[in-house]
């Protein structure tokens, strides 16, 4: 059955669409119709002919101060599931043991992996037996510093510290790997009770390494990365 629209409404309905022809037509053309129009796309002050997703993002995105480890766990070549990891872990916010305990939650707060020391990022990261006998390895094929790590700070100072782009590179690399690694053997011993030696992550982290650099060999930086990390 046909909708039926009442006469009154069809009337008003009329009245509107002649009463906003006629107030279109009264609005006078802000150029005169002889000189070409042309548009522009303003982002900020900058005007520009042509639209760039980049700008527009720069714009709209908030933005802070940058921070002085960004280019430690942020760069070109990295492995974006590492630098993730990296990046909650230099802000501490992954969830150790002392976090979750801190939270309310009725958990042990022991080490995983010794179970003498109490799991906080700087121990299970940098500090714990098994973690050095890890990082030693990690540390043979990129030049070892001083003395091992007594907490996040000296692990970015040590990366930071190299003496060419490339051993930099290494390193950035070595420790997103080494970092992702443990934090994986962490949850794999906790949920699922596999227990693996140093050797065996560092065979891990040796394999990504490898796979790492083998993709990214045309790039300027990994040209001769793979000769590093082998030697
Ligand atoms: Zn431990």
């Amino acid at each position: 059955m046909p909708f039926k629209v009442p006469l009154g409404l069809c009337h008003i309905q009329d009245r509107i669409r002649k009463w906003n022809f006629t107030l279109i037509t009264t609005i006078s053309l802000p150029l005169n119709p002889d000189i070409d129009d042309i548009y522009e796309w303003v982002a900020g002050d900058t005007p520009s002919h042509s639209f760039r997703s980049s700008t527009t993002w720069e714009m709209l995105r908030p933005k802070q101060e940058e921070v002085d480890w960004c280019d430690v766990v942020w760069f070109k070549g990295a492995v974006p599931k590492h630098s993730f990891t990296m990046w909650l872990a230099n802000y501490d916010r992954l969830p150790t043991r002392n976090r979750l305990a801190s939270w309310g939650m009725t958990v042990t707060t022991d080490c995983p992996f010794c179970s003498r020391e109490v799991e906080t990022s700087d121990h299970l990261f940098l500090r714990c037996e098994y973690t050095q006998d890890v990082w030693s390895v990690v540390f043979s094929r990129c030049h070892p510093p001083l003395a091992s790590f007594s907490d996040w700070s000296e692990l970015l100072s040590w990366i930071r510290a190299a003496a060419t782009p490339e051993l930099k590179l290494l390193r950035k690399l070595a420790s997103q790997a080494t970092i992702f690694h443990l934090l994986k053997q962490r949850n794999n011993l906790i949920h699922n009770h596999i227990s693996l030696s140093p050797v065996s992550i560092f065979y891990c982290i040796d394999k990504e390494l490898r796979n790492i650099i083998s993709a990214r060999k045309g790039r300027k930086h990994f040209r001769y990365l793979m000769s590093m990390w082998l030697r």
